[in-house]
């Protein structure tokens, strides 16, 4: 990464965007827009379509006839490989201006926006392009008088809505599948982060993508979000995002045509380590990482740490050491290790989150407030807070912020039930040299993935996917495609 390659692109003017529909930039039916504002300073960066219930329809309808007439769907898998590598291809291309475009729009810190956005968006496209001529349909073990053919067909019109931490990509990690297996899609990017996905679609267009495969809708998800859950004519809805919003998601399915709903929710996922972790000072260094990259703004962080007592005092100075050290500031700046907070609003939430778990009597060792103010953006120190109890809020809640909250333990069986003592279910870690507790503390801890001796990162070959309210199905690896597409037995007589 170059300093002054990234300094010239994020002085560069961002037109006024519009939604993508058939190919073409289309604004709002009725005209309105939304401003699209910069973590980083608190300015505006340019205006989105603040789309309305008629535009998505519009969006739906163009990707329905597209998907009927078989300009994509019917291509032989070969054809849609190579459209989709050329994609992958271009978003390497334009990696550089698709990150800091990122970074303006939603605050991750560059080195990890570059990695985790363009650089994992066009890894995955390329997986599910090199996937799709792999995928077989099934002879059934029938008696000799007959033949039962199972067939993966496209299951048609797919609705994806993204969130704004990741959106290029989780995005990808919808819409890699979706595309490779023949369906058309709608996307709705996050309000609040739409540019790199606009961006992204444009270039699948230019990628050869035919016109309508690929619609994109911005606008508040309230308003553009329902219409695509309510909408009769969307086959599968896959979503990553909040619980509340997950639970209107079924509403709006079960109101409408049951369409199938895939959700991947939040966590408040527990890092567990035990007084025999093979190196303390790499654990202590990892799980701050865990918690604060990104500005805690990460699915699967390790916002609770459940640390063996007879170590705790220890681990969590080392812990609020690199903590205190780590260097909060423009994310634009390749030396800041932590960005800002997505907006004002979040940062008002964890902020009130820190009030609430002192008044619930925890205690802070480093962090708990707002910096870089003059700036006018949205920085937060992170935070560390001690004597969380199982049940108090820090340890319930998700936060999505830069906060982590420490709980002790006395024993294995202390610290599964404490681990498990959440609704939610994503992601969890576990720090031992003893190579039995690793593996039963991977069985006993319920989570959609667990983390042995390092916390967070895995790549696309491993699905990601929660249990509890963390969600339902799976992102990544080949087992996500099973979402995009409906098993059909033909029956033949012989
Ligand atoms: P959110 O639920 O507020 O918004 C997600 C998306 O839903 C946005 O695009 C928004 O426009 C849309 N939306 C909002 N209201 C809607 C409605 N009524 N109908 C339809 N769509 C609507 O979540 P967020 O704040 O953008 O993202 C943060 C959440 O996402 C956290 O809970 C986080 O844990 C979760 N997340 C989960 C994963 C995972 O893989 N499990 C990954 C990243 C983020």
């Amino acid at each position: 990464m170059n300093q002054d390659q990234i300094n010239t692109l994020r002085v560069q003017p961002v037109s006024p965007q519009h939604h993508l529909i058939e190919g073409k930039a289309v604004p709002a039916s009725d005209g309105q827009t939304m401003a699209v504002i910069s973590p980083i300073d608190g300015s505006v960066l340019t205006t989105i379509a603040r789309g309305t219930a008629a535009d998505m329809d519009d969006a739906i309808r163009s990707a329905r006839a597209a998907f009927e007439d078989g300009r994509w769907a019917s291509q032989p898998p070969a054809a849609r490989k190579k459209v989709l590598q050329k994609w992958a291809d271009l978003i390497e291309a334009h990696a550089m201006e698709l990150a800091v475009l990122g970074v303006r729009d939603n605050g991750t810190e560059i080195g990890m926006a570059f990695k985790a956005e363009p650089g994992s968006a066009a890894g995955t496209i390329r997986y599910y392009a090199e996937a799709l001529d792999k995928l077989y349909g099934e002879i059934a073990p029938t008696p000799n008088d007959t033949l039962g053919l199972i067939h993966r067909e496209p299951v048609g019109v797919v609705g994806a809505i993204i969130p704004w931490n990741f959106p290029m990509m989780i995005g990808a990690w919808k819409l890699g599948p979706a595309l490779a297996t023949g369906n058309s899609v709608v996307l709705n990017p996050p309000e609040s982060a739409s540019l790199t996905l606009l961006r992204m679609a444009e270039l699948a267009l230019e990628a050869g993508l035919p016109p309508g495969v690929l619609n994109v809708v911005t606008g508040e998800g309230a308003v553009v979000g329902q219409a695509m859950g309510l909408s009769m004519d969307v086959d599968v809805l896959v979503f990553t995002g909040s619980g509340t919003t997950g639970r209107r998601l079924l509403e709006y399915a079960a109101r409408s045509n049951l369409k199938r709903v895939y959700l991947e929710l939040g966590g408040k996922s527990p890092n567990i380590v035990f007084e025999d972790a093979p190196d303390l000072k790499e654990a202590a260094k990892v799980a701050a990482m865990g918690i604060f990259r990104n500005a805690g703004q990460v699915c699967v962080a390790g916002s609770r740490l459940l640390v063996e007592a007879s170590i705790q005092d220890d681990f969590v100075a080392e812990v609020s050491k690199v903590a205190a050290g780590m260097h909060v500031g423009d994310p634009l700046d390749i030396t800041s290790q932590i960005g800002a907070v997505h907006s004002d609003q979040q940062l008002q939430e964890n902020l009130g989150f820190v009030q609430t778990a002192l008044d619930e009597g925890g205690q802070l060792t480093t962090g708990g407030d707002q910096l870089l103010k003059d700036t006018g953006g949205y920085y937060m120190a992170p935070t560390v807070v001690t004597g969380v109890t199982p049940h108090a809020s820090l340890a319930q809640k998700e936060v999505f912020g830069p906060i982590l909250a420490v709980t002790p333990f006395e024993t294995d069986a202390d610290a599964i039930r404490i681990a498990n003592a959440t609704p939610y279910g994503l992601a969890g870690g576990v720090w031992t040299a003893n190579l039995s507790r690793a593996h039963h503390m991977v069985r006993a801890v319920r989570t959609g993935v667990m983390h042995v001796n390092t916390y967070g990162g895995a790549d696309g070959t491993v699905p990601l996917g929660g249990v509890g309210q963390s969600g339902n199905g799976h992102d990544k690896s080949l087992h996500a495609i099973d979402k995009y597409i409906n098993l059909k037995t033909a029956w033949i007589k012989l």
